[in-house]
């Protein structure tokens, strides 16, 4: 039985609450959030050691703000609702997100949350990958206690966390980028809905005069045991005009910041070539969206 030694279900209605159910069980309780996740790991007889699921709907944290200086999307805030943001459907500096939220099936889209896709740490979702090239970070609270967490800090290793046991993501918040921004998520999967063989994020800032002033490329999919920033594709871009010629350049160094691992999916050479055709085509689709 995957959950054979089920003690405890909480239903906390506040933060004190949670924390008493850590207190208790310790590393043998478990964030219940949309559960798509979960349940993978429980039909897998994964979650043998847990005592207690802590189902967290009754805690809020689902606002959806678009602020002065950047938008802040609470933990519980599914992908279904995240689609409702009205400025996801304008900003080019958020297609990413527009772009990523189009790849799960309508199933998890109404079931998955945000909190959830962060927490678990999966290089081969499509919406870290997004949100990490929008340079997001969250807040988490535990034990009374509140911290910032960059998204490159977040994520450890594959299903691996930085957080502290009890720790709760309570908002992911994306900072507004400078000039002209725009962003694009672009992923190759087998087959439909199937997990990404590839993923890339980019976003690009650019100066009045067509200068590229910020730029972050990002990508998963098995191209690390997480999602991977490009520093040395960054690097090509930043400071220059992105003409054809730079942005192929830009594509091609990804090779250098990522370690493509072969599976039943695809050949690590194929990964490694798909990551730079990938990165192109983002690159191309962002500058588009800019002009
Ligand atoms: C059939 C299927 C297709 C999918 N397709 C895609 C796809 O195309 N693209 C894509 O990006 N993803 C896809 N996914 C993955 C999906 O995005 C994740 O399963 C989902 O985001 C997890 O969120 P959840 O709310 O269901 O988390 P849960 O399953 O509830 O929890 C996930 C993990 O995070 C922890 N957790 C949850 N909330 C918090 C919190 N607030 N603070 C701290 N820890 C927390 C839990 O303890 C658990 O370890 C797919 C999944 C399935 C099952």
């Amino acid at each position: 039985m995957a959950l054979s030694r089920l003690k405890k279900f909480c239903i906390p209605e506040n933060s004190h609450q949670v924390d008493d159910c850590v207190a208790e069980y310790g590393d043998n309780a478990l964030i219940l959030a949309g559960g798509t996740f979960i349940r993978g790991l429980e039909v897998r007889g994964l979650l043998s050691e847990v005592e207690a699921l802590i189902d967290v709907h009754k805690l809020g944290m689902d606002g959806l703000v678009s602020g002065v200086g950047n938008v802040r999307i609470g933990a519980m805030v599914t992908f279904a609702a995240l689609e409702q943001l009205a400025e996801l459907h304008s900003a080019a500096w958020l297609a990413a997100v527009r772009d990523a939220l189009a790849c799960p099936p309508l199933q998890i889209r109404n079931m998955a949350t945000v909190g959830g896709c962060l927490a678990a740490s999966c290089p081969f979702y499509d919406l870290p990958t997004a949100f990490l090239a929008l340079d997001g970070s969250v807040t988490v609270s535990g034990a009374g206690a509140q911290r910032e967490i960059g998204l490159a800090d977040l994520f450890v290793s594959l299903f691996e966390n930085s957080l502290e046991p009890g720790e709760l993501i309570t908002e992911l918040t994306l900072p507004r980028p400078p000039g002209r921004s725009a962003s694009a998520f672009i992923k190759l999967e087998g087959t439909a809905n199937d997990l990404a063989i590839v993923n890339v994020a980019v976003s690009i800032s650019v100066d009045a005069a067509g200068v590229c002033e910020e730029a972050r490329v990002v990508l998963g999919g098995g191209v690390g045991d997480r999602v991977v920033r490009s520093a040395t594709a960054e690097t090509v871009l930043k400071g220059q005009q992105l003409t054809h010629e730079v942005i192929e350049h830009a594509a091609a160094a990804v090779g250098q910041d990522i370690e493509p691992m072969a599976d039943h999916r695809a050949t690590a050479a194929y990964r490694l070539a798909m990551a730079g055709v990938f990165t192109k085509r983002a690159l191309n689709q962002a500058l588009s969206r800019l002009n």
